[in-house]
């Protein structure tokens, strides 16, 4: 990741976070890069699917290289623990 790691991580919220998300979306063609089913960016409610950290976002932050689009169920699941990046 970060060849300076006392760096602090690069958190984005707001219009920027909407930004990374849809950017992460469009690199991974808008499939669930965990289980490969259509997960499509809704700029309006954005229920179809969501960044998945693949680092902890408090020390790795928002950057491509730390982000995977994930589908909602895929996302929980690793939340709940189930799920390895
Ligand atoms: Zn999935």
């Amino acid at each position: 990741m970060s060849e300076h790691p006392k760096d602090k991580p690069i958190i984005l919220s707001g219009n920027e976070y909407h930004e990374f998300r849809k950017l992460i979306a469009q690199r991974a063609g808008y499939r669930c890069e965990y289980c490969d089913r259509y997960a499509p960016f809704d700029s309006e409610t954005q229920v179809n699917g969501e960044v998945s950290h693949i680092g902890k976002r408090k020390f790795y932050g928002d950057t491509p290289s730390n982000a995977k689009w994930s589908c909602l169920g895929c996302h929980r699941k690793k939340h709940d623990g189930n799920l390895t990046a």
